[in-house]
């Protein structure tokens, strides 16, 4: 078997392994297998195809068919940013603050979200209002720490605290991304008919 190799799997995985497996049978010493390519065949019909496909060059045509096929197909990539592939209503993107439909903040301050959050992005400060509500003073998210878990929209007990479908918030500072209460609550506004579809289509599984 000259140019060829061979491997003797058995015997690798006993010297290997041989604190695990100390002994293997006789029959699994043998067992071979092979790991390049098969010798050509040298009969008459493998050698005049051999001789006809590098004389005509026959791997140069199926290549050009393969990319006339291709021609035919829908394209597997997409026009963006005028197009935009599906997203899952679990998507976790940027960050907003939602409103009832009275327009009054859902947030009711508990600071779940805050104690919660892995990367402690979430900075709160809350006071009593004067017809006894409790609301935040200030919501400030680092985005710049936060690592999309979603935990703070698990935790948040009013579905105040969403991450939404919106994926193209890249800026040039690393200020624009702190986030305070004002920019998450216009997220929210902003986003607020892709938001409730996503929970309500999410809502048997929450
Ligand atoms: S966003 Fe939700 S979890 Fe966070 S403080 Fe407000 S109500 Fe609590």
């Amino acid at each position: 078997m000259s140019g060829m190799k061979i491997f003797s799997v058995a015997r690798g995985v006993s010297s290997f392994l041989r604190p695990a497996v100390p002994a293997l049978s006789s029959h699994a010493r043998n067992k071979y297998v092979y790991v390049n390519d098969k010798e050509d065949a040298m009969d008459w019909n493998s050698l005049t195809e051999r001789a006809a496909n590098a004389m005509f060059w026959t791997e140069i045509a199926r290549g050009h068919m393969v990319s006339l096929a291709h021609l035919f197909k829908e394209p597997a990539t997409i026009n963006y940013p005028f197009e935009k592939g599906p997203l899952s209503p679990r998507f976790r993107g940027e960050h907003a603050l939602r409103r009832y439909p009275s327009g009054e903040e859902r947030c009711i301050a508990c600071k779940l979200c805050e104690a919660i959050c892995p990367a402690q992005a979430i900075t709160i400060e809350a006071e009593e209002r004067a017809d006894g509500s409790r609301r935040t003073t200030r919501y400030d998210i680092d985005m710049t720490k936060c690592i999309y878990c979603g935990f703070c929209q698990e935790a948040c007990p009013v579905d105040a605290i969403v991450e939404g479908p919106n994926f193209e918030f890249s800026t040039e500072t690393h200020e624009e991304l702190l986030y305070n209460k004002e920019k998450l609550l216009d997220n929210g506004d902003k986003w607020e008919s892709e938001i409730a579809s996503n929970i309500h289509a999410d809502h048997l599984y929450r």
